[in-house]
């Protein structure tokens, strides 16, 4: 089946975490997706939303707090799983969209949550690796993590690093822009 190419489905997720491994019968979960609409004509990032997920098997440690801001009551008010999986494929046709992402974190997070909770996966087989992407379109020697790519193209990182949504939309931003110095050399 051929993907909708309208707009590009950004997805930043944060994920419960320690300083160095899990504790004993916790395992890093997802507690945050942000997404971050892409309009593909215009090339610009045009909405974002956070997805705040209720982790079911670990807690947000204080270190988790520190890195995302994101605080256990915060996520304690989030949605199940499968409802933010739902949500994805009702809201922003995720099944049908290209979707992207900083590195091929957030897509192995998914596929392996998913699987784990039998929850069906929400996005379709086109999945840009926008970390890569830049790298290679940048001639970069090796890969770049995304405020460095931001600075590199001299655009203001917005909002809250480490928060979904805000990474969402830079990464949006980022790839707006790729899109765009790429039409001018057509
Ligand atoms: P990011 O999109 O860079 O905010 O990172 C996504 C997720 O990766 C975070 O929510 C954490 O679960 C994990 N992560 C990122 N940086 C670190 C770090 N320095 N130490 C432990 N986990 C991290
Ligand atoms: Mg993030």
């Amino acid at each position: 089946m051929s993907a909708k190419l309208d707009n590009i489905i950004f997805i930043d997720i944060e994920a419960t975490c320690w300083e160095k491994h899990p504790p004993p019968n916790q395992e890093s979960e997802i507690i945050e997706i942000g997404v971050c609409l892409v309009d593909v004509a215009l090339a610009k990032p045009i909405t974002k939303e956070s997805i705040l997920v209720k982790p079911e098997r670990s807690q947000v440690s204080e270190f988790c707090t520190k890195l995302t801001t994101l605080t256990q009551s915060q996520v304690d008010g989030g949605i199940a799983f499968d409802e933010a999986c739902l949500k994805l494929r009702k809201n922003y046709d995720s099944l049908e969209r290209v979707w992207a992402s900083w590195g091929e974190y957030d897509k192995n997070m998914f596929e392996k949550q998913c699987k784990a909770r039998g929850v069906k996966y929400p996005f379709g087989m086109r999945h840009i690796n926008v970390k890569n992407l830049f790298a290679l379109v940048k001639n970069l020697p090796k890969e770049v993590g995304m405020a460095n790519a931001l600075q590199l193209l001299d655009i203001p990182l917005e909002g809250t690093h480490h928060r979904g949504a805000d990474d969402a939309w830079n990464i949006g931003k980022i790839s707006a822009q790729l899109l765009l110095q790429a039409r001018m050399t057509i």
